[in-house]
């Protein structure tokens, strides 16, 4: 194959069979332990994951459920917030996180966020916080940690539910997500860090009493079995999934550690092109990492102001380059919620990065150049001349 030929093959925006292919022997070998056992639900690969889980992520309790939504809808549920109660959290985010709140029929109270990490701006929370106010849900957006310390400051009582759907293995200061406030929410969607093949999810908590409800609570809320003191739902993992998880767990910090070699090389590179990090009117705006977080880079999302994003997105598309509008319809815009009465520009920092953001390839899996074709694409773009600055073995 010609130089030519392989520097224009198409670069996915994911690519999870190359994740998952070279370890098909070890997980089929989990699989099969699991049929030969006939534990189908809750069999001892649910319990080790989730022993697992908690220790990776420094909590004391670990709870399987059967999607990172579910473990959202039974963190709520746990904390009885329903009709009448407040949950204040980002508009800017994936659909499940209001979803969980509005199906318990209580009312997302949508705040603003930050414009350089996307994540909940604590000082918007504060302003929005009532005596209806139950709960405060911060999504750890694209693998970086919600401002905890600020955001517990301004919630005072109030407890925190993370979202840490796409921030597994993130460290804030030291802590993990998932361990910073009263409930940690993880979801193993295959598009996430630690994805399963299919769904599945997790709950995180120090609270033993907390704990105890999620497992009454995924389970129809019986205890024992037939006696019902809650109602309850049917949330469990799947011991298919938890096998599957086991075997990739294990390989998350070095997939997380790829993920970390692919945006400091996107900084690297984009840097040395003169896009200017600080400057809203550069061409680009790169992602940020806030002091004392170490983020684990589920997407890599820059921001292309002046109205100009979807062409990129055009441009790149053409080249057969892979990139993803996370999210292009923020959620108090969204139809099924209009009825809550969020106009237009009422989130204006939501609202303009609905506009600007595309989130480009950063899978553990990416090769460099791979990677080097993004880049020269998106210099091509700006009118800029790209000599990759390594040279790559063929
Ligand atoms: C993926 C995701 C969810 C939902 O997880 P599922 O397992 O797909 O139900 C919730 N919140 C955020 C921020 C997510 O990215």
């Amino acid at each position: 194959m010609s130089a030519t030929t392989t520097s224009n093959q198409p670069v996915p925006m994911l690519d999870v069979n190359r994740q998952n292919q070279p370890l098909q022997a070890e997980v089929d070998a989990a699989l099969a332990e699991v049929t030969r056992s006939g534990a189908f639900v809750h069999g001892p690969a649910c319990g080790d994951l989730e022993t697992a889980i908690a220790g990776y992520c420094g909590s004391k309790y670990a709870i399987g459920c059967a999607s990172g939504s579910d473990a959202l809808l039974l963190a709520l549920m746990a904390l009885e917030i329903g009709p009448g109660d407040e949950v204040i959290l980002p508009s800017f985010t994936f659909f499940a996180t209001a979803g969980a709140v509005w199906r318990l029929g209580a009312t997302p109270v949508f705040a603003d966020i930050l414009p350089d990490t996307f994540n909940l701006d604590p000082a918007e929370v504060a302003k929005k916080i009532t005596s209806a106010t139950k709960a405060v849900l911060p999504v750890h957006l694209f693998g970086q940690c919600a401002e905890m310390d600020a955001l517990s400051e301004a919630c005072g009582d109030i407890p925190i539910i993370e979202d840490a759907a796409q921030a597994i293995g993130a460290d804030y200061h030291g802590k993990r997500a998932g361990s910073l406030g009263q409930i940690g929410c993880f979801s193993f969607y295959p598009t996430k860090n630690l994805g399963g093949f299919g769904d599945g999810g997790m709950l995180t908590t120090d609270d033993e009493q907390i704990a105890d409800k999620l497992r009454v609570l995924r389970d129809h809320g019986q205890r024992p079995r037939y006696h019902h003191s809650l109602v309850g739902v049917n949330s469990r993992l799947d011991t298919l999934q938890a096998a599957v998880l086991g075997v990739k767990l294990p390989r998350l910090d070095d997939w997380a550690a790829s993920r970390q070699r692919h945006a400091d090389h996107y900084v690297n590179e984009f840097d040395r092109l003169g896009f200017n990090q600080q400057s809203f009117g550069a061409s680009l705006t790169l992602p940020v990492e806030s002091p004392g977080c170490t983020s684990v880079w589920n997407q890599f999302t820059v921001r292309v102001p002046g109205g100009r994003r979807d062409a990129l997105q055009s441009f790149l598309q053409e080249r057969e380059i892979g990139s993803a509008i996370y999210y292009p319809v923020p959620l108090h815009r969204q139809k099924c919620f209009l009825n809550l009465g969020y106009a237009e520009g009422s989130l204006p920092v939501t609202e303009q990065a609905a506009e600007e953001v595309l989130s480009l390839p950063v899978f553990p899996e990416l090769t460099r150049r791979e990677q080097d074709r993004v880049i020269a694409a998106l210099a091509e773009f700006s009118g800029i001349a790209y000599v990759p600055s390594e040279r790559h073995a063929a």
